[in-house]
């Protein structure tokens, strides 16, 4: 940043904090009417930034929540399943009632990683596509429950 472009933002600053009530970021102290770049309570140094309107992070989020629900009922099921069959060999549930569960925690978990490393991506999607790709979150976590509950029954 050379020396007109920082004179050019503080005079936007002073523009900008005028007439507002804006907290300082770290302290809170309020800077309307500043006229220096930092904030005279605490110091710290302030600057006007392009943020997003609307942060999208709402199907990321409940993305993650939809795969959680998969991977806490493939995961619960499948330990208390596990420790049932240790506990009585015989007369507890088959070896086949494990297969959805484990088939659906590796799947979901899969997922949930593929989804977090997917973050920015799913940001940028259009809103529709968005609704998808969380429906799918979902679908995927019922779809292994399904099939659990079909052959438990
Ligand atoms: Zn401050």
């Amino acid at each position: 940043m050379d020396e007109a472009d920082r004179a050019a933002r503080l005079e936007f600053l002073r523009t900008f904090l005028a007439e507002r009530d804006m907290p300082c970021p770290l302290c809170g102290y309020n800077l309307r009417a500043l006229q220096a770049g930092q904030c005279p309570e605490c110091g710290s140094e302030v600057e006007v930034t392009v943020g997003l309107m609307e942060p999208r992070m709402g199907a990321f989020v409940a993305g993650v929540g939809g795969l959680a629900i998969g991977l806490g009922f493939n995961g619960l099921l499948m330990a208390w399943i596990g420790w049932m069959m240790l506990a009585r060999p015989r007369s507890g549930p088959g070896l086949e009632i494990m297969l959805p569960l484990i088939v659906g925690f590796v799947m979901t978990a899969g997922a949930l990683v593929g989804w977090l490393k997917s973050r920015r991506r799913i940001r940028q999607e259009t809103f529709g596509a968005r609704v998808v790709l969380v429906m799918l979150c979902y679908g995927l976590s019922f779809g292994f429950a399904a099939w659990f509950f079909a052959v438990a029954r």
